[in-house]
């Protein structure tokens, strides 16, 4: 059987649906199914000869990519970034290297992942598409790999967290466990100064240190360099740095450095 994406089996739903739909038209039962092939029953009755046979709808393969979705806490917006759409053209160099890494990630994490270096950062400039392209690497690793991603953005995460500390362990707990954790815009600057209160440094440290521990890997955006991270605190930004160095593209003013491994930094 051929590989297919996620489109292919959508498209092919749709396509049944709509053929199904007119072989027997029922406007008295609406179609209130997530998947009409099966009636959501996750396969169906087929008559092969004389035996009557189970099969596996092929909707499984797209109801297991939305609940990674769903569970990923991506935005709407942002599952539709992709690297098809991301524009290199005409920019600096230092984008397409970031680029190009952040493609290298997701066709190594199969090999990578277990190991201690199975980790990503973008950082540097902001807006120079750090969020897009590790977006894009997130989606993918859910939509061919099926790896379980969580996506949390540093500031509004911890405002979410601290308006509501019911929240708090159960969703510590998960930044531990899920597979790969998309940490957006670490230490984000506010007036031109890194900013993170001592309880946010606390936690981050406890995720990244578990993860570091149990090999669990990290997609990393910030805007601060590697000695700026390190700066901020020791213990955390040694651990992060010395997970990413196999997959580290620092993006600068329009001067850039791709540094793969820092020496002397862990
Ligand atoms: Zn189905």
């Amino acid at each position: 059987m051929t590989k297919r994406t996620i489109d292919d089996v959508l498209k092919e739903l749709e396509n049944k649906s709509r053929l199904s739909q007119a072989d027997k038209p029922d406007e008295s039962v609406p179609n209130t199914y997530d998947c009409p092939r099966c009636k959501d029953e996750f396969g169906f009755i087929e008559r092969r000869g004389d035996m009557e046979v189970w099969v596996a709808c092929a909707c499984r393969e797209w109801r297991r990519a939305q609940r990674l979705f769903k569970s990923s806490e991506i935005t709407e917006e942002f599952k539709k970034l992709s690297f098809e759409n991301f524009r290199t053209a005409g920019k600096h160099q230092s984008v397409k290297d970031a680029c190009e890494c952040a493609h290298e990630y997701v066709q190594a994490y199969p090999d990578v992942c277990g190991r201690r270096r199975n980790s990503i950062a973008l950082l540097g400039n902001p807006g120079s598409g750090k969020t897009h392209l590790l977006t894009a690497a997130a989606n993918d690793l859910m939509r061919r790999l099926h790896v379980p991603v969580l996506y949390f953005p540093f500031v509004e995460g911890f405002n979410d967290l601290k308006r509501d500390f019911t929240l708090l362990e159960d969703k510590l707990n998960r930044m531990k466990q899920i597979e790969v954790l998309f940490l957006d815009d670490l230490f984000k600057p506010a007036g031109g100064k890194p900013r993170a209160t001592e309880w946010q440094i606390e936690q981050t440290y406890s995720i990244v240190n578990y993860r570091y521990l149990n090999h669990k890997p990290i997609l990393l955006s910030s805007e601060l360099e590697a000695e700026e991270i390190v700066r901020m605190d020791e213990a955390l930004g040694t651990r992060l740095l010395e997970m990413c160095q196999d997959f580290l593209v620092v993006l600068k003013g329009n001067s850039f450095e791709i540094n793969h491994r820092l020496e002397g930094m862990v």
